[in-house]
């Protein structure tokens, strides 16, 4: 089974004055390590001193999983010397891309859940407490927002809310903590 930590809980610029960070979270399954939306940050440190505290380096991430394409959630992209990454489109390897099926491993897929972004995408994870469905900004927090004034097709991503929880016990949402799903 594979495990998840919440490395760093996002904030949005609508709470801070126009600070924004998306939640960065860390997967690890199989000896593969994953790291989710290495967001913006003011600092790189954070990121290295969060890695530090599970005896990790950047070099130590295998996969960058991009949520959807919005700066706050990309923006570190490039930390990572290792890593291959995985979004929307497939997988990306140095300059070579490839689609990828939505499996990762048996305990990992990824599912598409457009409307907040026509490329967003959710990481779905098996643990031994339950399925964790990391989002990117389907939800920014728990229940919130109401009405996503950034989303690009809200019928679109009305279901995708709908489908996130039905198939998770656990969401990680886009700027926020983790909590317990409920439909
Ligand atoms: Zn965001």
């Amino acid at each position: 089974m594979a495990e998840v930590k919440v490395l760093l809980e996002g904030y949005a610029s609508t709470d801070t004055g126009g600070h924004s960070c998306s939640t960065i979270t860390l997967v690890k399954d199989k000896g593969m390590n994953i790291l989710v939306d290495p967001g913006t940050l003011k600092s790189q440190d954070i990121i290295k001193e969060k890695l530090g505290e599970h005896d990790m380096t950047t070099g130590d991430i295998d996969i960058v999983f991009i949520t959807h394409s919005h700066m706050d959630h990309y923006r570190n992209i490039g930390m990572f010397p290792r890593s291959r990454v995985l979004d929307y489109w497939g997988w990306w390897e140095s300059d070579v891309w490839r689609e990828c099926d939505g499996k990762v491993t048996d305990d990992i897929t990824v599912i598409k859940t457009p409307g907040h972004s026509y490329d967003s995408v959710t990481l779905v994870v098996k643990t031994e407490n339950g399925t964790v469905a990391i989002c990117g900004d389907v939800f920014w927090k728990k229940d919130y927002p109401e009405k996503d004034n950034f989303a690009s097709e809200h019928e679109q991503l009305t279901e995708s809310r709908r489908k996130v929880l039905e198939i998770s016990d656990y969401v990680i949402p886009g700027h926020g903590g983790m909590y317990a799903a409920t439909d």
